[in-house]
């Protein structure tokens, strides 16, 4: 089990079969080397900065039905909005006096909002807030969608990958294509989008097989951002029944994801924190360095729900970056609130 672990840490790798073995027999001494190199591996490459990013969730409308989501198309009690542009753009502005300098727009995949009107929202953000990033979380779109909005300015992208077993992926994606995700990731890396992957810890019928060829499926596309989070059942879904996914389980999958790809930019999830009230602090030890708190009007917050009791609903904008700023100040990290662009890029001049 050392010898693994050693090896993890020198070569950023492991076969399937050594992962599965290492999983396999984890105890809690290794565990806390793990987490304590995957801590060390991320200062190499961010010594103590944690990034802030704002998130604004500007739809939750989805045409997609994917098993374990609360916002599915087929759930009817999803109080469903759309934030206008002069809204996303207020969100922006309190986030920016605030002092973020980088935003993430967030939706379901809601085709309400076309490349025409996108591109003008990042346009506006960009024109008002120059020394800011933009990042898009709007799920699967064309090639050419993609273009027009990095040329208009997006800097980033998130697409989970969610499972990289196919077979698991088709159960949990009803009439989605594992092959059409894949080819996303790679049309966005194509592109020139700094592109976050990432994948769900605890689904029903996930094995330690699967999770060794997440870790695999990572190594290989290499993404700047990698995001990875517990399955959370949500109670209007097909999978209310199932069991969801531990903190533990999944601050171990962080930190070998850290050790595989040990320059990405790994977000301290809110689920984390949900089912945890220190979730997120342990998430940074284990080798997480990005936090997301919410800009999102209080008024749409709870609607934007993939799983349930979710946490900073309540709280206002300021709250949320004051308390978050605690948090990772007495977890021993440092805040930084510039752009905080993969160690890769280097930050443009505004
Ligand atoms: S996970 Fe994303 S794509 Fe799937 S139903 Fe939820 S919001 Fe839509």
């Amino acid at each position: 089990m050392g010898d693994l672990l050693s090896k993890l840490g020198e070569q950023n790798f492991l076969n399937k079969e050594e992962i599965v073995h290492f999983l396999s027999h984890l105890t809690a001494e290794t565990k806390t080397r793990l987490f304590r190199m995957a801590d060390e591996t991320r200062q190499l490459h961010y010594s103590k900065s944690v990034y802030m990013r704002g998130l604004i969730e500007f739809s939750n409308y989805c045409r997609r039905d994917c098993m374990y989501c609360g916002l599915r198309k087929s759930n009817p009690k999803v109080d469903r909005y759309r934030l206008t542009e002069d809204e996303i753009l207020m969100c922006c502005e309190e986030g920016y006096a605030l002092g973020y300098r980088s935003f993430v727009l967030q939706s379901g995949e809601d085709f309400t909002f076309t490349s025409r009107i996108l591109t003008r929202i990042i346009q506006e953000i960009k024109r008002r807030f120059p020394d800011s990033a933009v990042t898009l979380s709007i799920g699967e779109r064309d090639e050419e969608f993609y273009r027009k909005l990095y040329e208009a300015g997006a800097d980033r992208f998130l697409l989970r990958h969610e499972t990289a077993s196919r077979s698991l992926y088709e159960s949990l994606h009803p009439s989605m294509s594992y092959d059409n995700r894949i080819e996303c990731l790679h049309t966005l890396k194509r592109i020139g989008y700094q592109v976050g992957a990432g994948f769900m810890v605890g689904l029903p019928g996930q094995t330690l097989e699967h999770l060794a060829e997440d870790l695999l499926f990572l190594k290989d596309l290499h993404p700047e951002m990698i995001g990875i989070g517990p399955f959370i059942p949500h109670s209007a879904t097909p999978l209310r029944e199932a069991t969801g996914g531990t903190v533990e389980d999944t601050l171990v999958m962080i930190a070998m994801a850290r050790l595989f790809v040990p320059d990405a930019l790994m977000p301290a999830t809110t689920a984390m924190g949900t089912l945890d009230p220190i979730g997120r602090e342990k998430a940074l030890s284990a080798g997480a360095n990005v936090v997301m708190p919410i800009l999102s009007p209080l008024s749409v917050r709870e609607k934007y729900a993939l799983y349930e009791n979710k946490i900073c609903t309540g709280d206002e904008s300021a709250h949320c970056r004051h308390c978050i700023e605690m948090r990772i100040v007495s977890s021993g990290y440092r805040i930084d609130l510039g752009r905080g662009d993969h160690c890769s890029y280097p930050s443009p001049v505004a």
